[in-house]
């Protein structure tokens, strides 16, 4: 590969979606769909830049190892990761949501914070769960889930989740109620530190790019 390459890992949906508006703002266009290809390396209309799909969990890991120059990863999947080896240079403000702690309706979570009994959480970010109920004092057991944790309370396997939650639909359809946030999430960029060396000035006019053209309130 061209040494001057520069590859970017994305995941398909709507961190995929949300990166064109920035990517084009940098006069970079995506020429295939990866809805409709099953290529997993898309070219854009400028010969040095590629775009790789990765699962989201998988962007930080493709990134710190070189295996990709940059990335885009909600907070939730870098806190999960640990970033600690990646630099952070923008909060993209796409893909926005919040962390939050849901329950069965009839379940008290204030009283079972108040009273120090032991609740038990199911979820997908165990890291921020763990974290989250550590500095409020209160004892967890944790049950890692990977997918479809509203039905942990529904079914009697835990009393409280720590979910994703943008609209409330999902969790108001399984008749549970956000008791809690816990943080706001976006999307960072994230760029492999030595490749920022190597490719400085390219990957530098891609950041001013991206944060020129991130939608209001990013931070
Ligand atoms: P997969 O769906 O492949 O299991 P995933 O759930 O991590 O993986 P996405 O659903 O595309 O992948 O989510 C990617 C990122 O978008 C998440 O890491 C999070 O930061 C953000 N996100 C997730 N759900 C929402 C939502 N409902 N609204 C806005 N942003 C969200
Ligand atoms: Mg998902």
């Amino acid at each position: 590969m061209n040494p001057a390459t520069i590859t970017l890992a994305l995941s398909k949906g709507r961190i995929f979606d949300e990166t064109l508006p920035l990517l084009a703002a940098a006069g970079i266009e995506v020429t295939e769909d990866p809805e409709r290809s099953r290529k997993l390396i898309l070219p854009t209309s400028r010969p040095e830049v590629r775009v790789v799909l990765v699962r989201a969990t998988d962007v930080p890991t493709y990134v710190e190892q070189g295996g990709a120059d940059l990335g885009v990863a909600g907070l939730d999947v870098l806190i999960e990761h640990g970033g600690a080896a990646l630099y952070q240079p923008l909060d993209l403000g796409i893909a926005r949501c919040r962390m939050s702690v849901a329950t069965r309706a009839d379940f008290d979570y204030p009283a079972a914070v108040r009273q120090g009994s032991r609740v038990r959480v199911a979820t997908k970010y165990t890291a921020i769960a763990r974290q989250h109920f550590a500095d409020k004092g209160v004892h967890v057991d944790l049950i890692k889930l990977y997918g479809s944790m509203e039905l942990a309370p529904l079914t009697g396997l835990a009393d409280a989740i720590v979910d994703l939650v943008s609209t409330g639909s999902t969790l108001k359809a399984n008749q549970l109620v956000e008791v809690e946030r816990i943080m706001d999430i976006s999307s960072r960029l994230v760029v492999n530190q030595a490749a920022l060396k190597l490719k400085r000035e390219p990957i530098r006019r891609l950041i001013d790019a991206f944060g020129r053209a991130r939608p209001e309130q990013a931070s």
